[in-house]
């Protein structure tokens, strides 16, 4: 088997294992890493039709992750994708008003997040040992809300590792918050911060580039990694879903094996939708790749015209996950349609930075035939989740009724009648009061606890562990800081 190395969507000529991509996160230069090229699947698909998640991973996992050892390799998968998933399926697909849906939300944290950092903190601490690192490994994280609990749930009390969050004090939802202070693990440790998630992401960044700082940290015996989603880490095993419910639908005899299906990512980041293409580049027969945007449509307007321009306002949505204007994993697929050039990307890269949009050339675009962009409104999406219910008794979140409101419009405008996977990203219980004002059943005079107790009547939809256990969770932490006073907190935590 050929060794995949990485390098820099910038150019920095580099080449790093897998596992030192994963270590940094980052390439030095501040591209993303991406692989000299993406190996295809070694068995048919009907061979892969017959084993379950894990071995499918491993599947997977093996191609791109080609410093591991079967051995390393299986131990991470055999402890991420184990009981703390509420389901033995994992991923498991649900049809309903003509889709289907993946469900990717039965981990820990009931969002899509836990696919890939329930396995991280495992290719993480494997990656230290490979590469004799003896340093703890810090993790530092500014979250928006979905990805710091999934964080501190995958690293909390893994060996080797600490985790930092910082989140903004004022701008997360009551449920995403009380699932970060309630964490526990010794290694664990949450911050609210006086300040917006711009801020607690600057603050992190300026921490990460600060060479004084990581010198402090080295002679202490600790060094930071990440664990956001340009990780290639979390990049990785969120291809296996999308593997696996295609040999799924093939195994139960929705589609014949070499069929071509449709799938509709709810996106932000962009980092769920370049799994499904990297999917379709390793032999998973995709026809189109719809990308489902709230309205932050940024990207909708990208697929429509070649530009991409995040001079806008940033709208409050009921889908906070994808509240995003500047999709940072883009970057790999620009760096794809340029033939892998990576000078192309670099200019693109500086002129984003610079002047706030780029606009891909011609050839570009017509590498970009196979997606397809669309957006829903608030209204829209609340009106999906409605329908959807209505008709079928299907229960799902704000997030996936984007994807769905997107994939109603896609059908009308192409009539295209293809099986179609629609990635569900979270649990409707994540975000509850925007379900049940869907759902005409709002009341502000109730907590969000309460109200999952109504949507549990409602939908006879059963409430996750993972919100009835922090219901009288004790509150572990509770420092609060000023948007300048990042390392501090960082220092005290570690040094004290
Ligand atoms: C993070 C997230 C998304 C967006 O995924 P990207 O990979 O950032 O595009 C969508 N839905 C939910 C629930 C999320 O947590």
């Amino acid at each position: 088997m050929a060794e995949i190395l990485y390098s820099s969507t910038r150019g920095d000529k580099t080449k790093v294992t897998a596992s030192q991509a994963i270590l940094r996160g980052l390439a030095a230069d501040g591209g993303l890493f991406v692989p000299d090229h993406i190996p295809h699947l070694e068995k048919s698909l009907s061979e892969i039709s017959k084993m379950d998640y894990k071995d499918t991973a491993y599947e997977v996992m093996k191609l791109l992750l080609s410093d591991y050892t079967e051995e390393e390799l299986r131990y991470c998968i055999d402890h991420a994708y184990d009981s703390k998933f509420d389901t033995e399926e994992m991923a498991p697909m649900t049809e309903a008003g003509g889709a289907y849906y993946l469900e990717l939300y039965h981990g820990k944290t009931i969002a899509f997040k836990d696919m890939a950092l329930s396995i991280l903190p495992y290719l993480m601490t494997t990656a230290a040992k490979k590469n004799n690192i003896k340093n703890e490994i810090v993790i530092l994280t500014a979250t928006s809300g979905d990805t710091g609990k999934a964080a501190l749930a995958g690293f909390a009390d893994v060996p080797g590792t600490r985790i930092v969050v910082f989140y903004p004090k004022h701008g997360v939802s009551p449920i995403q918050e009380r699932q970060m202070v309630t964490q526990e693990g010794d290694n664990t440790c949450v911050v609210g911060i006086e300040g917006n998630f711009d801020d607690a992401q600057t603050g992190v960044k300026k921490i990460f580039t600060d060479p004084a700082f990581a010198k402090e940290l080295d002679e202490k015996g600790f060094q930071f990694s990440s664990a956001n989603s340009i990780n290639i880490g979390r990049l990785v095993p969120q291809i296996v879903y999308y593997v696996y419910s295609y040999t799924r639908l093939l195994k139960e005899g929705r589609i014949a094996e070499g069929d071509e299906i449709n799938v509709v990512v709810p996106t932000g980041n962009f980092g769920n939708i370049l799994a499904a293409y990297y999917a379709g580049k390793m032999g998973i027969p995709i026809k189109t790749f719809i990308c489902a945007s709230n309205s932050n449509k940024v990207l909708y307007d990208f697929f429509g015209t070649g530009t991409y321009d995040k001079n806008r306002d940033f709208v409050v949505t009921s889908s906070p996950s994808m509240d995003i204007l500047i999709s940072s994993n883009l970057e790999r697929l620009i760096y794809h349609i340029a033939g892998d050039d990576a000078s192309v990307d670099a200019a693109y890269m500086k002129k984003l930075s610079e002047e706030g949009k780029y606009e891909i050339t011609p050839a570009m675009r017509e590498k970009l035939s196979c997606f397809y962009g669309g957006y829903a409104t608030e209204d829209e999406t609340k009106e999906a989740i409605r329908i959807l219910f209505d008709n079928t008794g299907y229960l799902i979140d704000t997030h996936t009724a984007v994807a769905s409101s997107v994939y109603s419009k896609y059908v009308k405008d192409t009539n295209d009648k293809t099986v179609t996977v629609i990635a569900s990203t979270a649990s409707p219980y994540k975000f509850t009061r925007s379900v049940m004002e869907a759902l005409s059943q709002g009341d502000d005079s109730v907590d969000d606890f309460v109200l999952a107790d109504r949507l549990c009547k409602v939908s006879g939809v059963e409430i996750p562990e993972a919100v009835t256990s922090i219901r009288d969770a004790k509150i572990r932490h509770d420092k609060v800081v000023e948007k300048d006073a990042l390392a501090d907190a960082v220092r005290e935590f570690l040094f004290k």
